[in-house]
């Protein structure tokens, strides 16, 4: 197949639901509950609902969301940090769209632009770069945050630095690392998960083997996977070939984007310019060790937090937020009291309401408005 149009071919998802079914009739069943399979990514999570996959699926599978939305997991004391810097006189403030939309403790960056601090939004930090040197008595800051697959721009970036000595560029790193964090949810004893959906951006970056422990220490089988909704239903439809043989192995479903073993020049640049952070804070699911970034020594000087002496901001969040339970996939958006109430993607309370790609956003969106029919059309668009 050559087109996107090709992947959303209503009469081969069809062809696909029928093998899914079939595989299911061979597959023993958990007493109690769906077969639970996560989409790691919040790529995978948008896509699901604005195709109606959930509900063109058999109901004894169930999708279930993971923490694979980087603006998602975005704790609100790290927002308040970003704000603290992001209020001096002598700082351009700059960042992605959807950061500055997450809440704080207080406020978010874009309430933090109404009154007055000097925030922009960026499409890439080459952009927050040109700004540095465009106004060379201005501090800017750059809020970074992603997995894998933002890192490569974000340390070249402050490798162009480097060699330019551009003196007032710095960045705030909040990379952080899909491994960790999928070790630290499968070792939560309230999980339970069948298989993966594996994220196909960061194994484009990380490649395929760094998922084996998944298959080989947890025996759960993960495909990676592309974004259109055939690649979707393809890749379950592998999960579940695999649960019916009764064997866990890493499959690459997505393997004319995604190489073995990922790339290896993006690696490098990473590797170069970042360590692992010994604790991270997630939203939801509390700190996890080694699964965060912190800029090197030998680029100290680009290190905002370092610059501008910042303490962390720790913060719980709102007693009502479920946003820990939902990224875990212990509950479903609409399950959280606040859902559609106190948090809706015009004034969200919790990160998953911000992004697109973020749990209660999607569901929000497209599963409350009366799927399957919806979904049917969106297939034949
Ligand atoms: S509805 Fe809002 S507060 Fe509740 S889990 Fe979703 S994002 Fe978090």
């Amino acid at each position: 197949m050559k087109f996107a149009t090709e992947f959303r071919d209503p009469a081969k998802a069809k062809k696909v639901l029928a093998a899914i079914e079939r595989t299911l009739r061979g597959i023993e069943l958990p007493e109690n509950r769906p077969l639970h399979i996560m989409e790691v990514c919040g790529g995978h999570t948008h896509s699901v609902f604005r195709y109606g996959l959930h509900e063109l699926v058999p109901d004894a599978i169930e999708f279930v969301h993971g923490p694979g939305c980087p603006v998602c997991v975005l704790p609100m004391g790290r927002v308040d940090d970003c704000i603290a810097i992001a209020e001096r006189k002598d700082v351009i403030f700059t960042t992605f769209g959807d950061a500055m939309r997450v809440p704080g403790s207080k406020k978010s960056l874009m309430q933090a632009k109404a009154e007055g601090a000097d925030i922009r939004m960026v499409y890439s930090p080459l952009d927050a770069l040109d700004l540095a040197r465009h106004y060379p008595d201005r501090e800017i800051v750059f809020f970074g945050l992603g997995f894998e697959t933002t890192m490569p721009s974000t340390a070249l970036t402050i490798l162009e630095a480097e060699r330019d000595d551009v003196q007032n560029f710095s960045m705030i790193c909040q990379h952080i690392t899909i491994i960790p964090t999928l070790k630290a949810l499968l070792d939560d004893p309230d999980t339970e998960i069948d298989g993966f959906i594996g994220p196909g951006h960061v194994s484009m970056v990380i490649g395929i083997d760094g998922y084996r422990f998944i298959a080989e220490t947890h025996k759960k089988p993960l495909v990676v996977a592309g974004f259109e909704p055939l690649d979707i239903l393809q890749s379950l439809w592998m999960v579940l070939v695999q649960l019916e043989e009764r064997r866990a192995a890493v499959e690459n479903q997505y393997a004319r984007v995604v190489p073995h073993a990922g790339n290896p020049a993006a690696l490098a640049a990473i590797d170069r310019v970042f360590a692992p952070r010994d604790q991270m804070e997630w939203r939801g699911l509390g700190m996890i060790p080694q699964s965060g970034a912190c800029i090197r020594k030998a680029y100290a000087k680009f290190d905002a937090e370092k610059k501008f002496g910042l303490v962390p901001a720790n913060v719980p969040d709102p007693e009502i937020c479920r946003c820990g339970e939902v990224v875990k996939g212990q509950m479903k958006p609409a399950q959280c009291p606040a859902f559609g109430k106190a948090c809706t993607p015009d004034v969200p309370l919790g990160a998953l309401m911000v992004s697109s790609e973020g749990a209660c956003a999607a569901h929000y969106r497209y599963a409350r408005q009366g799927l399957p029919e919806q979904s049917n059309a969106a297939l034949d668009a």
